[in-house]
């Protein structure tokens, strides 16, 4: 009888707890809304607290912020419109919510644009970026949003959807204007290594643009050579469409920009691809013909890593409209690949440990940004051509050289010496 009672009130505990999971879920539900489809209008916001128009490393550029008694919100979305007092080619903005440990995948972020009166552009929906302790800025970022027609705009509307039951503090939208051609007027010029090493056979470098040719100046920047043990490969998040070389340019810099405006010191990848096939070198580096430096792309994963960026969107589910990497940008990558790794004896089919958000672990050379930190990059339609990637730089090296990589020794803390002390050199000769 006593058993059949406790049955009893199990069965009407668990039918308890199925009703208050469901209203709860229900009430979720309602508390938020679409992005989109909800708070079509905006209204006006109050003047941010504080407009700066100082030059970012030379690029016209402002800064606009909101205090948490200027947010509007409906719905859990919160809603800004404005009109930026620079002309931009490229925006990010930042946030803060109450507790710094939340996920910036779980926030979703649109964006729209215009310029002047001009209709507006699409809405672009990212998740955020990274999470306060990745920037000096200590903020909350989007990925970098640039108008899809390259244009130069002036008008914003941005909405923010922080996880259920958190609360926006805090909002910066930085802007900038990438749109003048930088003249190559700088008179640095990179530290020239006197013989660049190169195993017999071995991949040359294949043709980099310099940042005097993107940047239009060095700007050289405070950095330091690492032993690297990986190569990250990351998307850009932005729309997979032909550009110029001075649409690619362009983008460059406003990438920089918004590394810049996140209180980076420089542009945070090694090596950024375009569409087109072209490699640009990121990060100053003046020892970019033997050795990399390190960046700011995969915490904790930077000082191990070259982090390799193509220009593109490549998560489904998410904007820009998703695309699949170029045969071109592809052939690059690999090129790049094979060049750096038989410099650094580092074996394209190997695995090794690295520095993770989950910890220390043992995962592929050629990586994506997913494998060492919590985010979708560098989507789905790249990630999966990873083990395809790897195979194909192994066939760019010569049979000798795949087999000295591949013994096993190479793979243990043997090759670092080796490569740190120039050894490697008896392998090959110099070019
Ligand atoms: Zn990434």
């Amino acid at each position: 009888m006593k058993k059949s009672l406790r049955k009893l009130s199990n069965i009407a505990m668990k039918k308890i707890a199925k009703w208050f999971v469901l209203a709860c879920a229900l009430f979720a539900f309602t508390m938020t809304g679409d992005i989109l489809t909800q708070g079509a209008s905006i209204p006006p916001v109050g003047e941010p607290h504080v407009i700066s128009t100082t030059a970012l490393h030379g690029v016209p550029s402002a800064s606009l912020e909101w205090g948490a008694d200027q947010l509007f919100e409906d719905k859990g979305i919160y809603s800004f419109t404005g009109r930026s007092p620079v002309p931009f080619t490229g925006l990010s903005v930042g946030w803060l919510v109450i507790g710094h440990d939340a996920d910036p995948t779980s926030f979703e972020v649109a964006i729209r644009t215009r310029k002047d009166e001009a209709p507006w552009m699409e809405w672009i929906r990212f998740s955020g970026d990274i999470r306060p302790a990745e920037s000096p800025s200590g903020l909350f970022w989007s990925h970098l949003y640039t108008p899809s027609d390259f244009g130069v705009h002036t008008d914003f509307e941005i909405k923010i959807q922080p996880p259920v039951g958190m609360q926006l503090t805090f909002v910066r939208v930085a802007v900038f204007d990438n749109s003048a051609v930088p003249g190559a007027t700088n008179p640095y010029e990179p530290l020239k290594e006197p013989t660049a090493i190169t195993a017999l056979g071995a991949p040359a470098q294949p043709t980099i643009i310099s940042r005097l040719q993107w940047l239009g100046a060095e700007h050289p920047w405070n950095v330091s050579q690492i032993p690297i043990t990986h190569a990250i490969v990351h998307h850009t998040v932005h729309p997979n469409v032909p550009r110029t070389l001075a649409q690619s340019k362009q983008l460059m810099r406003d990438i920089r920009s918004g590394h810049l405006a996140r209180g980076f010191g420089d542009i945070g990848y090694n090596f950024v691809i375009d569409r087109e096939a072209r490699i640009f070198q990121g990060r100053h580096n003046p020892w970019l013909s033997t050795t990399d430096v390190q960046g700011e792309h995969a915490l904790p994963a930077n000082s191990r890593s070259v982090g390799i960026a193509l220009i593109g969107q490549f998560q489904p589910g998410v904007s820009p409209t998703v695309g699949h990497p170029s045969e071109l940008a592809l052939r690059s990558l690999e090129r790049l690949l094979a060049w750096r790794f038989s410099q650094r004896a580092l074996n394209p089919l190997g695995m090794a440990n690295i520095n993770t958000a989950w910890g220390t672990r043992n995962i592929h050379r050629i990586a994506g940004h997913r494998d060492v930190s919590a985010t979708a990059c560098p989507g789905d339609n790249l990630q999966v051509l990873l083990p395809t990637i790897r195979t194909n730089v192994r066939n760019l090296l010569p049979p000798w050289l795949y087999r000295v990589l591949s013994m096993h020794k190479m793979e243990s803390s043997i090759y670092e010496p080796l490569v740190s002390n120039n050894y490697w050199t008896l392998f090959g000769s110099y070019s």
